[in-house]
């Protein structure tokens, strides 16, 4: 016999593992845009709590520094691993993240559907027992990280 089986599958398992291969790329890279689209959701409510937060110190006329510099911080380490996830992508990849809208679907937003303000969501913050909204990073009471 001239055919060669055992180079037949050797060839065989090669192509198998080329395909495996390329599926743990394409999981890898699914996950690190999926990480990313999480970042940045997260970076929207921390950039909207923040400016809940100044708009009703202001409205207060409060200050309470600490806790703005807490959410900026926040901010910052979100908006610098959202820039490490996306120097991991190729630029197409980048991309395709930049087009996906995080906020899609999500018609919370809507003004014309804002629910009144009557009943508060329900979380109290663990520290000092402060009714919070449910998208707040910290306390605003007490600044506890939420
Ligand atoms: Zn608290």
């Amino acid at each position: 016999m001239a055919m060669d089986l055992n180079k037949l599958r050797e060839k065989g398992l090669e192509y198998v593992e080329m395909g495996k291969n390329a599926a743990i790329d394409l999981t890898e890279k699914g996950k690190t845009q999926a990480k990313i689209l999480n970042n940045q959701a997260k970076l929207m409510r921390a950039q909207r709590q923040l400016g809940a937060l100044v708009y009703s110190l202001a409205k207060g006329n409060e200050e309470n520094q600490p806790l703005v510099d807490k959410y900026i911080d926040i901010i910052g380490s979100i908006e610098q691993e959202i820039a490490q996830l996306k120097a991991s992508l190729t630029p197409a990849e980048a991309a395709e993240v930049e087009s996906i809208d995080p906020e899609e679907g999500s018609p919370e937003d809507v003004m014309e559907q804002q629910e009144p303000q009557a009943e508060p969501s329900g979380t109290c913050c663990p520290q000092c027992g402060a009714p919070v909204d449910g998208d707040a990073l910290f306390c605003n009471r007490c600044g506890a990280q939420l």
